[in-house]
């Protein structure tokens, strides 16, 4: 999400606003979640930082989410309708759920929306195409260790294999599977 505002505002966006779905975290730790538990604070970024500089506050607005889309003569996206959200128990799961609050609605120009709401796996025409199997983490699925997939001279890396990561894993896991191609292809390897 701060990417995107980062780059919206490079590209010379009018205004921005970041919907976040979850409450506004904490400055600093609660006594809940001591070291050495992942800080779960307010982390403001340098898509944040940028967007107050040039805007004046801060883009975000915590508990909302988008509930209608409107389109302009033409077709394109012109405006959306927001709406708060609260945090309810599901007496079923017994799960705390965000829900929307009625009668909270408000309805914001926009032209362009952004998804930044997390990675779950790559897009499945890919997959399908291949006919990859997947695991349950939605990944393209091998054994432990290897870039195998269950389909004959199919192999996968990166983010595709093992979840949204970082740009290093993504050339580890390229040299790595290259090499088990290369043993593959040869029987050997001196990769
Ligand atoms: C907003 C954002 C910010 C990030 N910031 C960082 C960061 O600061 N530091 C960091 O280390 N990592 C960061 N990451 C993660 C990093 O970008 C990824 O982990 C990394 O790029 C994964 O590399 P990859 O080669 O597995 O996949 P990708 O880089 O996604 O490459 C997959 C490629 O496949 C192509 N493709 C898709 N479908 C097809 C098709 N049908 N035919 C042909 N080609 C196709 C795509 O166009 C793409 O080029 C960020 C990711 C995002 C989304």
């Amino acid at each position: 999400g701060n990417d995107c505002i980062g780059t919206c505002i490079r590209h010379g966006c009018k205004s921005i606003t970041a919907l976040e779905m979850m409450p506004e975290p904490p400055e600093e730790r609660l006594p809940s979640n001591p070291w050495p538990q992942w800080p779960r604070v307010k982390k403001t970024d340098y898509g944040h930082e940028e967007a107050i500089a040039l805007f004046g506050h801060d883009p975000r607005l915590y508990q909302t989410t988008i509930k209608e889309f409107h389109k302009d003569e033409n077709g394109n996206l012109s405006a959306v309708t927001i709406v708060s959200l609260e945090s309810k128990k599901d007496e079923k799961t017994g799960r705390f759920m965000m829900v929307p609050v009625e009668g909270s609605e408000q309805t914001l120009p926009c032209e362009l929306l952004l998804i930044a709401a997390g990675f779950l796996g790559s897009q499945p025409y890919v997959s399908e195409a291949f006919g990859v199997e997947l695991n349950q983490r939605t990944n393209v699925k091998t054994a432990e260790g290897s870039y195998k997939t269950n389909v004959d001279k199919v192999f996968t890396a990166g983010d595709m294999h093992r979840g949204q990561s970082l740009v290093v894993w993504g050339i580890a896991e390229g040299r790595a599977c290259a090499r088990e191609v290369d043993e593959y292809l040869m029987g050997y390897t001196c990769l």
